[in-house]
């Protein structure tokens, strides 16, 4: 069995110890003679699966018992609409910030449900840098300020957290859990877990439960983050198996040594990929220094025709899922927490010989 060097932005590469775990309970579950996946979620074998693995992301990011934690489906597209339903009347406003694809997907949803203010958007930079928060527009007595910490496709990341008077919600798919966050400072955090957590098929939200009263009366039921807390996330049949697996991947985390740990080896991990993009005449990152990713790297190659060359010549060395996105070009490697240094030093080592020998 050979494991290749996994950079997708996602669904992304997940650690091969958690996958090898699963591997051994997937036919038969701990003795109870069935897997996980055909066991009834009302059964106390998973309801104490989902139980643990709450309690597992609750310690990672220390989040205190006057926030829920909901397990939901629909990915994080879905919570660009349940974000309005659940926090604001059609005659309120809100701020969005637009700094890349996502968040620009965000607002389109937001304009369909509420009166949206766009406060800062740093689109004529071509998203490749965040506008200073002096100049935002922020509106008095907006129901929320919802922004993307983390541009997946563009490879921009926030390293400060906005300041309002507003509930700030927070669409974290591509950095929950990459590095410590004060979850203190947030009304709601989202993320799809196909990402840094799991498989496809979960949304993770965290919300803080003073705002769980604000929904509008006539929210669809699975939208409801109420509903879904009041039944700890379990109004319907949730994704079991993606649950379990995160669930998985959360105590590899802690047993990894937690947030701090996973900080420094991404951190570690990003800083020989930007150096060999940077000390390169032929690599080009195209994000202000501040604000560049701590997972996903964009960079494109001196002549543009030699990208196809560049995703063969990867590919033969297992350095997989190197495109970047259609909608941006170029190249793109996702570091998330499972992958690993020497898939990092791999790559930049391709690099460095791609360079020698056509740059
Ligand atoms: C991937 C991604 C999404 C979309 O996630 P889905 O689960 O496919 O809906 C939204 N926001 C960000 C920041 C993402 O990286």
């Amino acid at each position: 069995m050979t494991r290749a060097h996994n950079f997708c932005a996602g669904p992304a590469a997940l650690p091969a110890e958690v996958l090898q775990r699963v591997q051994t309970e997937l036919l038969d579950w701990q003795g109870v003679g069935a897997s996980i996946m055909e066991l009834s979620h009302r059964s106390s074998e998973f309801v104490g699966v989902a139980e643990r693995a709450e309690q597992s992301l609750r310690r990672l990011l220390d989040i205190g018992e006057d926030y829920a934690v909901l397990f939901q489906q629909g990915g994080a597209s879905q919570q660009f609409a349940s974000v309005p339903l659940n926090l604001s009347c059609a005659n309120d406003t809100v701020d969005q910030i637009v700094t890349g694809q996502w968040s620009k997907k965000a607002l389109a949803e937001g304009r369909r449900l509420v009166n949206v203010n766009v406060a800062s958007t740093s689109e004529d930079s071509n998203f490749s840098t965040i506008q200073a928060e002096s100049d935002w527009e922020l509106t008095e007595g907006a129901a929320y300020l919802h922004y993307c910490p983390n541009e997946t496709i563009g490879g921009l990341e926030f390293d400060f957290v906005p300041h309002t008077f507003a509930p700030v919600v927070a669409d974290m798919s591509s950095t929950i859990l990459s590095r410590p966050i004060d979850v203190d400072r947030f009304g709601v955090i989202y993320a799809g877990a196909q990402k840094n957590i799991g498989p496809a098929g979960l949304c993770l939200v965290i919300v803080k439960r003073d705002l769980l009263d604000r929904a509008r009366s006539d929210i669809p039921a699975m939208l409801s983050w109420k509903i879904a807390a009041d039944n700890d996330s379990m109004y319907n049949t949730p994704p079991t198996f993606a649950l379990y697996l995160s669930g998985l991947v959360f105590e590899w985390i802690e047993a990894k040594g937690g947030l701090r740990a996973m900080q420094a080896l991404n951190e570690k991990k990003a800083s020989r990929l930007y150096s060999t993009i940077d000390n390169s005449g032929f690599y080009n990152n195209p994000v202000d220094v501040r604000y560049r990713s701590l997972m996903n790297v964009p960079f494109t190659l001196a002549d543009a025709s030699l990208d196809k060359r560049f995703l063969e010549e990867a590919e033969t060395e297992q350095l997989l899922n190197l495109k970047g996105h259609r909608s941006v070009g170029g190249m793109r490697a996702s570091i998330y927490n499972a992958v690993e240094q020497s898939s990092v030093d791999a790559l930049c080592d391709f690099m460095h010989r791609f360079e020698t020998k056509y740059g």
